[in-house]
């Protein structure tokens, strides 16, 4: 047989479609590589692979300890979250398409002028979505996908976390195409030599740095650097020009906040008095998060009315859709007069002020 081994990670790829050509809710169905559990990492595609692993963690100089932290606390599996699960958002959802689930699906295409994006950083005001979009990435993908908390990498593993970072590159190569995500990354990566910076903080910073400047060298095993920010103006200016892409995620617009409450009631029942696209006006300046909360508390809303009188016992009574009521108008409007926005519009100014200098949509 004269047809050459599959190589690592390169399964059932057949012609490259165009970007501007694929749908992307259909890119998922492209497995590249499926990481199940921990214990069950990419399943090898030759019976040498064990071996093969082994090498590369020996010549590393690695403990079998730490790989195994790594599997078990940073590899992302199944988060079965999907684009549609997520209300909005779609220009966020088109670049991370375009920046990550392509290259990953179909890294041959992304070479030469066309390579892939080396890091790309979510930026914008909290509970907006940002650590959603990466799971859903994740589940688009299809790939390996490491999830790091940045703070924790930081306070945690403080004395180890150069050595981490360094590990965690290596096996993200070794299996590539591979995304590493770092959450809250201005935790760990905020200015260098600012006030009170922990040495094990620089020396982490500095890994990162240079593990990202090794991810691309032409080869089409892709390693991307997916991170998201609430504060990106603590960012390092060295990490920033590495993060090519600066995306914001921002508050949910009109159309965003009318799919949230469509999808979040589409299997309750509603009074014919609620109007959706008016409480999307009244909701403006919440985010995703805030929105959520409010719609878990108006949800509640007509059983805390029913059962405001009643003693425990009479609440117990076995027949429970007596509590199913319809949710009123009302019942929401309080919900909203309860919760205030995390974010005020002073903070939103300053997440566009920051975008407009350093954004890149
Ligand atoms: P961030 O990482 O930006 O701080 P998260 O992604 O952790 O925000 O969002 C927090 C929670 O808010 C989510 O678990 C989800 O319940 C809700 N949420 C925020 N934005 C959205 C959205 N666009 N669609 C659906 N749920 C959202």
């Amino acid at each position: 047989d004269s047809n050459p081994p599959p190589r690592r990670g390169a399964a059932n790829r057949s012609a490259v479609p165009s970007p501007a050509s694929v749908n992307y809710s259909t890119v998922a169905e492209k497995p590249v590589r499926q990481v199940v559990s921990a214990s069950d990492m990419p399943p090898a595609d030759n019976e040498n692979d064990d071996s093969e692993e082994k090498k590369e963690f020996d010549a590393f100089g690695c403990d079998a300890e730490l790989v195994d932290m790594i599997k078990s606390t940073m590899l992302m599996k199944h988060p079965n979250v999907h684009w549609n699960d997520i209300a909005g958002l779609e220009e966020a959802k088109r670049l991370l398409t375009e920046a990550i689930v392509l290259p990953m699906a179909i890294p041959e295409f992304f070479t030469g002028i066309r390579r892939a994006w080396k890091g790309i950083c979510m930026c914008g005001p909290p509970g907006t979505g940002k650590t959603l979009l990466a799971k859903a990435v994740a589940t688009e993908c299809n790939t390996t996908f490491f999830s790091v908390s940045s703070s924790s990498m930081a306070s945690k593993y403080r004395g180890d976390s150069e050595k981490l970072v360094k590990l965690l590159f290596t096996m993200a190569r070794f299996y590539a195409p591979s995304v590493i995500f770092f959450d809250e990354v201005d935790s760990a990566c905020s200015h260098r030599g600012a006030e009170g910076e922990h040495e094990a903080s620089r020396r982490f910073k500095s890994e990162l740095l240079v593990q990202m400047d090794g991810c691309i060298d032409g080869t089409d095993k892709p390693v991307l650097v997916l991170a998201a920010t609430n504060h990106p103006w603590l960012l390092d200016s060295a990490l920033l020009r590495r993060m090519e892409k600066r995306i914001y995620i921002g508050l949910p617009d009109l159309a965003g906040r009318i799919a949230f409450l469509k999808s979040n009631f589409s299997e309750v029942k509603l009074a014919e008095d609620v109007d959706f696209e008016t409480l999307a006006h009244e909701l403006e300046g919440y985010s995703g998060s805030d929105i959520a909360s409010i719609c878990r508390d108006a949800a509640l809303a007509p059983l805390r009315d029913y059962t405001k009188n009643l003693s425990l016992d009479e609440c117990k009574a076995p027949d429970v859709t007596k509590f199913d009521l319809p949710l009123e108008m009302r019942h929401f409007r309080t919900a909203i007069s309860r919760a205030s926005p995390t974010s005020s519009p002073k903070d939103i100014e300053k997440y566009i002020k920051w975008m407009e200098e350093h954004g890149s949509t």
